[in-house]
Parts: C-alpha cells; structure tokens; sequence
C-alpha cells in the first residue's frame, strides 16, 4: 500500500536521509504530498519535480516567486511564507517527518500532529521549546510519534510501552562531540569550523555546533523526558564516543537493553519510515570483531556546563527548557557569526535563563502556541542584549 508522506525541513541533513531512503524504495510504496525548506528554492523545486510533490513551500517569502517560476511547468502547487510551511504540516499524510530545524518547526509540527497520523519527530527542539503543549496535542488527536533521534529511536525501540513500572532509568549515549579531549584552556579558541567538524555522525550545521557543546545531549533528556514521560532523575548521560549503542534502557530485574548499529540516521528514518514494518537501507552491517572495544565514559561537565544547565531548566520545568531553547539558538548563531566564543555558548544560555528567571514565572507550563511563542521571542531578546551589552 502507498503511503502519503511529506517531508517538513525536506532540504535538510535529514531530509537527504529520508529521501535517499524513498529513492531505494519499491516503486509505489511512497508518494510524496509536501515538502518545505526555509530559502534553498533551487533544492527544493529540484525535489518536488523529482518526487512529483504535490506541494512545496518555501518559507522566506522572498522566494515564493522563485518557487513559483520553478515549478510554473509542473503540477505541482507552490506556497511562500510561514503560513505556506504550516499548510505543508496541515495536508493530509499517512506519514510527516518533521525536520525542521529549531522552534521554527514548533506550528507546522504541530500541524502535522493535529492529523492524527504518525509524525516522525526530528525536530527536537519544537519539544524542548514546547514539551507539555506538543505531548497533550498528540494525545488529544491520537497520533502516532516516533522519534527519530537517535538516541530515542533506540529507546522507542527496546522499551516495553505497556510496562513503564518495569523501568528504572533510560540511559542516553553521547558520541562526546568534537571536544572531548580538548584541554580546558583551549575550548574557548575553538572556531566554528573545528566546531563543526564531528568525528562520527555528519549533521546540519546547528546540531553539529550543540553536540560540540553537549547541549544536544540537554536538548535530548528534555526530549527524552516528554518523549517517555520520565522523570530528570531517572535519564543518565553516558558519553560512548564510538556511537555505536544509541541508547539504553535499564529494567527493576537489572536487565539493560540496548540498541546498536553503525551510526548513520537511515536507520532510524528507515524505521519510522516502515514502521510497524521493517525496510531495508543501505547502512554499513555492524562488525562487532572490527570495532574490538566499545568505551564509556562520564559527561565532563565542568567543560560543558550545557548539560547540567538542560538538566536544571527541565528539573523547574514550564517555560525554563523553551528559554534555555531559545538562548541556544541564538547563541549557536552568534558563534556561527564569530560574534561570541565557543565557552560564551552555555554562558549565555546560563545568563539568559538567570535573567528570564526574574520576568517569568518558570513552575507555570505553557499552554498555547502564543505563550511558547511570547516566551521564546522574550528570551531570544534577552539573549541578543547580552550579547550586544557583552554581559556574559
Ligand atoms: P539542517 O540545517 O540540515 O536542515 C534544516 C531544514 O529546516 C532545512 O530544510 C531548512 O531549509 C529548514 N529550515 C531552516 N530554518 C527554517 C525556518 N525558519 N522555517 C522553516 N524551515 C526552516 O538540519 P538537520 O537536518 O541537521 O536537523 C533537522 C532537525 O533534526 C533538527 O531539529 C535536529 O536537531 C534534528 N536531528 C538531526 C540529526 C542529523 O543527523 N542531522 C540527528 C538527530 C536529530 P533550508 O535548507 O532552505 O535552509
Ligand atoms: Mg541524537
């Protein structure tokens, strides 16, 4: 049977995942319904044509025209704008993946999850920012999430769901990023492109700059946290640079299951993709006697305070994990503009949630996408004072 897919974020890191997992596929068994991107028109008109897309939309208005003339010959509708991306979420599909990248992927995420089909969820920062809005959306429509980071894929998939009682704690593996064994004194010289050069997995630009910083990995026990409704105390970090179990989970009998394979996202995408079914991808066979040794380590978190700055912000709560969101966002954009340095990244996270402590009440949950979106817009303010004031 075909399915209805559409791809939100479809010129990304994983959007190439996702597609190049549709090429290999039988004939038929996808069709493609909408597909964004935020100003790569070319990509993206290049995509819809070759998917035969029923819709593309751009979300810089400035290219809508673009859009338009590129697929002028094609049957294919074209939309620019914020509005245009959430009706790309709103158009009916059996299955949406959700990559954008940051809180800007929030409402035509959420658009997708209103369906009432299955998302698969990418795009972890429209929970960070949004976790207990987002997990009561899904629930009131019935939707289908799984996660297709890594991390929580691997979860998703040796957790017993009908059991939760039987969990004692899920445990999350980081790859340690590209700075695991940089001296102290040299993290605050590291430039963006050291930054972005990761030694396993090969990402988007933004992801790439928060596993430098281990900030992914706070993004991901938010994610986590709201994903499987755990407690903060009850996800443990383990930094396993080889990447190759992508997470655990830790039963009360002291059973720990784990999931494995060679790190590359076709595997979780490919899962989502096919789920309850499985599909072959061309991801590399795991060869346990090649690798030879797998290490485990603890978080060094006197380096990467990201960590333990996610583990406060989700312990209060509310709007405290949508600040530390969006002062990351803002912070990964200024160190992509060589405006601050590397260490500055969590300063100005830790800065911006100090700050946005005195303004906002954290304990209250955000309830709707205009208090989520009122809080991020006020913490990115506050982000960008600081940096202009340099008071970090
Ligand atoms: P990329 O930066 O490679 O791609 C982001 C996509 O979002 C592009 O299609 C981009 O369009 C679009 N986009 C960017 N800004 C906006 C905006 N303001 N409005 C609408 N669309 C926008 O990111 P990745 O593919 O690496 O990551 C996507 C998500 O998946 C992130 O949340 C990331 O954390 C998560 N993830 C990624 C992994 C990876 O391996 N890459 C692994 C696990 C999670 P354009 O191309 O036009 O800029
Ligand atoms: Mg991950």
């Amino acid at each position: 049977m075909t399915r209805r897919i559409s791809v939100l974020g479809g010129t990304g890191s994983i959007g190439d995942s996702t597609f190049d997992l549709i090429r290999r596929a039988a004939p038929g068994a996808f069709k493609v319904v909408a597909i964004t991107a935020y100003s790569n028109v070319d990509k993206l008109a290049a995509l819809a044509i070759e998917f035969g897309a029923e819709y593309a939309a751009i979300g810089d208005p400035a290219y809508e025209g673009d859009l338009r003339d590129a697929l002028s010959a094609h049957d294919i509708k074209a939309g620019g704008g914020r509005n245009a991306v959430i009706e790309a979420g709103q158009r009916q599909a059996d299955f949406t993946m959700a990559a954008i990248i940051g809180a800007a992927g929030l409402e035509p995420t959420l658009a997708a999850v209103d369906q009432g089909r299955t998302v698969g969820l990418a795009n972890k920062e429209c929970l960070v920012c949004a976790g207990d809005l987002f997990m009561q959306r899904v629930k009131t429509a019935g939707t289908r999430l799984l996660p297709i980071d890594s991390e929580h894929n691997a979860i998703f998939q040796v957790l017993e769901h009908d059991k939760p009682e039987g969990v004692r704690r899920l445990i999350l593996t980081a790859s340690g990023g590209p700075f695991r064994e940089t001296p102290f004194d040299e993290l605050t010289k590291m430039t963006p492109a050291q930054a972005l050069n990761h030694p396993v997995w090969s990402m988007g630009a933004k992801i790439s700059i928060d596993s430098s910083t281990l900030i992914n990995k706070g993004l991901e026990l938010i994610e986590a946290a709201y994903l499987f409704d755990r407690p903060e105390c009850e996800i443990d970090v383990v930094v396993h640079p080889q990447s190759i179990i992508h997470s655990m989970v830790e039963y009360i009998d002291g059973s720990v299951l784990a999931q494995m394979g060679a790190p590359d996202m076709r595997t979780p995408i490919g899962y989502a993709l096919s789920w309850p079914k499985r599909m072959e991808t061309p991801v590399k066979q795991l060869n346990l006697v090649d690798i030879g040794a797998l290490s485990f380590f603890k978080p060094d978190m006197i380096r990467f305070p990201g960590l333990d700055l996610a583990r406060t912000a989700l312990k209060q709560g509310g709007a405290a994990p949508n600040v530390f969101n969006a002062a990351n966002e803002v912070a990964v954009a200024a160190f992509l503009n060589g405006r601050i340095g590397f260490m500055d990244i969590p300063a100005l996270v830790e800065k911006t949630l100090e700050t946005q402590e005195k303004y906002t009440s954290f304990g209250q949950a955000l309830m709707s996408v205009d208090a989520v979106l009122a809080c991020d817009k006020a913490a990115r303010r506050t982000a960008d004072e600081l940096i202009l004031t340099l008071k970090l």
